[in-house]
């Protein structure tokens, strides 16, 4: 990328993380934090299992993510299709093309074309993970891509 970002987020939301790690990490960093910061926890399936939302929240908690907020990229197609996925080109119902893209921004959702270009950029890398698949593993990041997030 070849412009900056403002951000309050350590682990880049375009990077390809597992959800749990990325909570893993955002709750250790942000206890180090004296402004807050917030865990944007992007799924690309819509939950539906009170179950899962319930883990999800009490993992967040525990790990010491003081706020975060579970977004989903909903993607309206020509034909006004509305579907959750990660930043998409096509309608995963139809395959017709997407008009519109909605994500959440501090609380509330917007069309994703009303961001400056820079944002806009930044949102077609995004990665929206189905957290049924996640590992509930420890995928280690080295202290060397860290700081490479952190200070590009
Ligand atoms: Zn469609």
């Amino acid at each position: 990328m070849n412009y900056s970002i403002y951000s309050n987020q350590f682990i880049p939301l375009y990077e390809d993380f597992d959800i749990i790690d990325r909570i893993k990490l955002d709750g250790e960093f942000s206890q180090s934090l004296t402004g807050g910061g917030i865990s944007h926890l992007n799924i690309g399936e819509k939950l539906t299992s009170i179950r899962q939302m319930k883990q999800l929240i009490e993992y967040s908690i525990k790990a010491g993510c003081e706020h975060f907020a579970v977004n989903y990229n909903f993607c309206q197609c020509v034909n006004n299709h509305i579907a959750i996925a990660g930043p998409s080109n096509t309608c995963p119902i139809c395959s017709a093309p997407i008009k519109t893209q909605y994500t959440r921004i501090i609380g509330y959702w917007v069309p994703v074309s009303s961001w400056n270009k820079g944002r806009q950029e930044e949102h077609k890398k995004r990665v929206f993970k189905k957290y049924s698949s996640s590992t509930h593993s420890s995928q280690q990041m080295t202290n060397k891509k860290i700081h490479s997030h952190m200070n590009p």
